[in-house]
C-alpha cells in the first residue's frame, strides 16, 4: 500500500482508542470540560450503563455559535495558545481532542448558549459523518453534550463493553473522584432515570467532610486524621487513616495533583514509606490527599489519560509528602499514648 495520510474522520476513531475506553471515559472528559468551563451545577443523566446514552449539561459558560461546529474539531482548544501556556497549565483539557474522538465513535448532539447570546444553538454530528448543522434549541446558559449510541460504528470496542452495572459502576467511581476533589460543586448522578447520587455543595469544613464521609464512608472520616503540611510552594492536605485503621484491599486511595486525580508512583511509593512500620504484608492505607504545587514544577501532559504526571524534583516531592505523613501519623500516637497514660 502507497503511504496515505488518514482521512480526519479515521485519524480521529484511531485517536478515540486513547482516551475513549468506555462510557465512564466519556463522563470524564466531559464533565471535566464542565468544570473548566465554570460550571458549578452539573448534571449526569445515564441510559443503559452509557451505552445508549450519556447527557451531561452544564451551567458553565457555554460555547458561542460560531464556534461550536469547531470545538468539535481535532486539535481546537480555548484553553491554550502556546507551549508556555501547557507548563502552567491548571485547566484539566488543553488536547483539543476530546470531542473530536467522542465524536467519532457515537452520535453527539451539542447544545449550548452564552450569556451574551439570547439563544441557544445546537450541533449534531453522528461518526464517521462530520457533517454538521447548526440549529436554534432551547437552553439556558450552559452547555448539554448528548453522546448516544457509543461505538456504534467501533463493533471491536463496543464487545468490550461489560453489563450495564459494570459500566454504570465505572460511571460512579470517576464521579465520585471528582465529588471529592471539587466539594463546592453541585454534582447529580442518574441511572435510567432515576437519581443515584446528588451531591450538594460543600463550603465549610463540616459540609466538606460530610461530603467526604457520603464518598469513602463514616468509617474513614471518623479514623482518618487530617494533613495540612505546607513548606515553600508545596501543600498537602486531606486525611490520612491511622495506623490501626489500614485495609486489606487497596480500595480507598485518591490522590490528586493541583485538582487533577493521579496514580502517581512517587507519590505511593511516599505514602508506604511514612506507613512503613505500620503495614503488613497485605496491607493498605486509605487517604484522600490534595497535593498542591506550582503547575510550573509539574508536567501534565505525559499521557493522553493525564492519569501520570512527571514531577521536576520527584525527591523533593517524594520527601515532602513522606514527611507530611509520618508527622500526622506521629502525632496520632503521641495522642494515643497520652489517652493510655490515664
Ligand atoms: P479541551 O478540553 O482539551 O480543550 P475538548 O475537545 O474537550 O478539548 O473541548 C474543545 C473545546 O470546546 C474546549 O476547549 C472548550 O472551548 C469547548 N468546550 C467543550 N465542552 C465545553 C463546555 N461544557 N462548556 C464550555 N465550553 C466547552
Ligand atoms: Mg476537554
Amino acid at each position: 500500500m502507497p503511504i496515505q495520510i488518514l482521512p480526519p474522520q479515521l485519524a480521529n476513531q484511531i485517536a478515540a482508542g486513547e482516551v475513549v475506553e468506555r462510557p465512564a471515559s466519556v463522563v470524564k472528559e466531559l464533565v471535566e470540560n464542565s468544570l473548566d468551563a465554570g460550571a458549578n451545577n452539573i448534571r449526569i443523566d445515564i441510559e443503559n450503563g452509557g451505552a445508549t446514552l450519556i447527557r451531561i449539561r452544564d451551567n458553565g459558560l457555554g460555547i458561542a455559535k460560531d464556534e461550536l461546529a469547531l470545538a468539535l474539531a481535532r486539535h481546537a482548544t480555548s484553553k491554550i495558545t502556546s507551549i508556555d501556556d501547557l507548563e502552567a497549565i491548571l485547566s484539566f483539557g488543553f488536547r483539543g481532542e476530546a470531542l473530536a474522538s467522542i465524536s467519532s465513535v457515537s452520535r453527539l448532539t451539542l447544545t449550548s448558549r452564552t450569556a451574551e447570546q439570547n439563544e441557544a444553538w445546537q450541533v449534531f454530528v453522528q461518526g464517521r459523518d462530520q457533517e454538521h448543522t447548526i440549529r436554534p434549541a432551547s437552553h439556558p446558559v450552559g452547555t448539554s453534550v448528548e453522546v448516544a449510541n457509543l461505538f456504534f460504528n467501533t463493533p471491536a470496542r463496543r464487545k468490550f463493553l461489560r453489563t450495564d452495572k459494570t459500566e454504570f459502576a465505572h460511571i460512579d467511581e470517576v464521579i465520585r473522584r471528582i465529588a471529592l476533589a471539587k466539594p463546592h460543586i453541585v454534582l447529580t448522578l442518574t441511572h435510567n432515570g432515576k437519581i443515584i447520587r446528588q451531591y450538594k455543595s460543600a463550603v465549610n469544613d463540616q459540609q466538606k467532610l460530610k461530603r467526604v464521609a457520603a464518598i469513602c464512608g463514616d468509617d474513614f472520616v471518623q479514623h482518618a486524621l487530617q494533613i495540612d503540611w505546607k513548606h515553600d510552594d508545596l501543600h498537602l492536605s486531606g486525611w490520612v487513616a491511622t495506623p490501626q485503621s489500614t485495609r486489606a484491599q487497596n480500595d480507598l486511595n485518591y490522590c490528586y495533583i493541583n485538582g487533577r486525580m493521579v496514580k502517581d508512583k512517587v507519590i505511593n511509593h511516599a505514602i508506604r514509606q511514612a506507613y512503613a512500620e505500620h503495614l503488613g504484608a497485605e496491607q493498605y492505607p486509605a487517604f484522600v490527599l490534595f497535593l498542591d504545587l506550582n503547575p510550573n514544577d509539574v508536567d501534565v501532559n505525559v499521557h493522553p489519560t493525564k492519569h501520570e504526571v512527571r514531577f521536576h524534583q520527584a525527591r523533593l516531592i517524594h520527601d515532602f509528602v513522606c514527611q507530611g505523613i509520618a508527622n500526622a501519623l506521629l502525632s496520632a500516637e503521641q495522642f494515643d499514648f497520652s489517652q493510655s497514660k490515664e
